[in-house]
């Protein structure tokens, strides 16, 4: 039963003052699932069939943040809750939005509008009354994700369902009910127009979860994948090396992604594609240049996605240094190119994606090479040696002075230049020297 004593004492106060002015008000979807699922909740919606503005009037703070939808959020003790007006959606038009959202009085109808039966369940604390008119208790019990009504209906509607469908299956463990399941191959057209933002998204909340690829191997399997990422698509079936490899690039890649920390969305992205490009690669048994290549096709592929630029600038730098290959004979100017190559403080993600990949080999892994490498990290760090730009004598003021010249791409050059060769010896890192060595640079 539902543990009345999990729910915030402020999403409960919510419910009692609209019940206490006449109206219904329960916790819906997310919550309630999960409450049933004796897991922690990570946002409280409310439904009511008060209208927004009567809301607005019965809390201090409230913010309209999708008052279009019936949508307001209050905020309690810096906690924030969505309260939602009873909704029934209308047509959808363009499988994308509802061409028009309508109030309603009724429950049943707010309920039946929600994607999946799990998700469609309200639960009213102040009376102790669970509303599940669609099956979802039983569903639950039988971890099964099953649309609310009929499944192809329902995807046509908003083609952003499928991909959601195989999100909540990874993040439950759930089993994608047949009828469900055979529906997303039928509405494919519809799921492709979905805005590139939702997916990104769900895309993110996906990479969140436990096992990310139980939802990647459903979106395949469904033809989603396709749709969105076919490059990885591309990869099932290409063999690699063994006894080195066990997986085909197919399963390396979603098992490294599993095998990656969940908290860290650079490295899981990273992790997924970082041997996107070995199957255009492959000659033989080698995969020559595939992680040049992989970057440049991932930062393709995540910039189709609207990841942010930050993000894409991540994760291709990982995907481009995924193969470094260090050894003890390395000399110390080796490590400080490395670290200029991949930026201090993007090391950590790096070996984060390197265990990872090792992981996901299905060999035992030996990470005492990491272990030696960071130490001596940490010695270049340690003697203060200049391993990146600004930490030269000379700045591009200094240059541009030194030269006669403007801003623009040959002060970056012109530093880039020095830096090199303060790696190679650091002694050279001094400001005399610097300005003798810029006026002599030809680039
Ligand atoms: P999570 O725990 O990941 O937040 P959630 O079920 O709360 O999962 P949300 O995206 O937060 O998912 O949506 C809240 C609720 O709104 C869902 O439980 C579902 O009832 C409904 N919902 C969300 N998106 C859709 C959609 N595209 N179509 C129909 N109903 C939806
Ligand atoms: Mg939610």
């Amino acid at each position: 039963m539902l543990k009345k004593s999990k729910i915030p004492g402020s999403a409960q106060h919510i419910i009692k003052t609209l019940k206490n002015n006449g109206y219904k008000a329960y916790l819906v979807g997310g919550s309630v699932r999960d409450l049933l699922l004796f897991k922690s909740p990570n946002e409280w919606d409310i439904t009511t069939d008060a209208f927004p503005q009567v809301v607005s009037k019965l809390f201090e703070k409230v913010v309209p943040t999708g008052i279009k939808y019936g949508t307001v959020t209050i905020i309690i003790k810096g906690e924030t809750f969505e309260v939602t007006t009873f909704r029934k959606d209308e047509k959808y038009v363009d499988g994308r939005h509802p061409s028009n959202v309508k109030f309603t009085k009724e429950l049943k109808q707010d309920l039946a509008r929600r994607d999946f039966t799990i998700n469609a369940m309200a639960y009213d604390p102040v009376d102790n009354e669970l509303v599940d008119i669609f099956g979802g208790q039983k569903d639950l019990k039988h971890k099964i994700i099953k649309a609310v009504g009929d499944p192809v209906e329902r995807f046509s509607e908003d083609g952003l369902r499928p991909v959601r469908a195989c999100r909540f299956a990874a993040s439950l463990g759930f089993k994608i009910e047949n009828k469900t399941f055979a529906a997303i191959s039928k509405t494919l057209k519809i799921v492709k127009k979905v805005a590139a933002e939702r997916v990104c998204d769900e895309i993110k909340k996906l990479l969140k979860t436990k096992k990310p690829s139980i939802g990647i191997e459903n979106m395949r399997n469904s033809g989603v994948l396709e749709l969105f990422i076919p490059e990885l698509v591309k990869s099932a079936g290409v063999k690699q090396p063994e006894p080195y490899h066990k997986y085909d690039v197919y399963w390396h890649s979603l098992y490294s992604c599993d095998a990656a920390p969940k908290e860290n969305l650079i490295v899981r992205l990273a992790a997924l594609f970082h041997d996107i490009a070995k199957p255009e690669c492959k000659e033989g048994e080698t995969f020559y240049n595939h992680e040049q290549i992989g970057s440049e096709v991932v930062a393709k592929l995540l910039r189709k996605l609207k990841f942010s630029n930050e993000i894409i600038g991540k994760v291709t730098n990982l995907v481009e240094n995924h193969m470094f290959n260090y050894e003890s004979s390395w000399k110390d100017s080796a490590v400080r190119r490395f670290i200029k190559r991949v930026g201090l403080k993007n090391i950590p993600d790096l070996f984060a994606l390197r265990l990872a990949d090792c992981s996901a080999m299905g060999r035992k892994i030996d990470n005492g090479y990491l272990k030696e490498l960071k130490a001596r990290i940490d010695k270049a760090i340690k003697e203060e040696n200049a391993l990146h730009v600004v930490d030269l004598k000379i700045n591009g003021k200094d240059v541009m002075r030194a030269l006669k010249i403007k801003p623009g791409p040959k002060v970056g050059k012109a530093l880039n230049y020095l830096l090199e060769k303060v790696i190679e010896d650091p002694v050279l890192n001094d400001k005399k020297n610097l300005l003798e060595m810029v006026r002599s640079y030809e680039p």
